[in-house]
């Protein structure tokens, strides 16, 4: 792991490095009340959506990431894997 971070330990977020990027991802997962609401879902804990985008810094804490002296080109993926678009 790149980065620790202690905010980061408080939800299902984490950070993942690829050559000079460094890349933040968040994913939300099901709740009880979600699988009421969403009956694609299948089990508590799941993965609803991720997001991944492109970082310089930790947003949580400030500590810089990136090795590279590049701009960086903002950018993010979204992936949902509920029923509900
Ligand atoms: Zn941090």
């Amino acid at each position: 792991m790149i980065h620790n971070c202690s905010s980061c330990s408080l939800a299902e977020t984490w950070f993942e490095e690829e050559g000079s990027d460094v890349y933040l991802n968040l994913n939300r997962v099901a709740t009880e009340k979600d699988l009421e609401m969403d009956h694609y879902l299948e089990y508590e804990g799941q993965t609803i959506e991720t997001v991944r985008i492109t970082v310089a810094f930790c947003p949580f804490c400030g500590q810089k990431l990136g090795s590279s002296e590049n701009p960086i080109v903002p950018e993010f993926q979204h992936h949902n894997f509920g029923g509900r678009k």
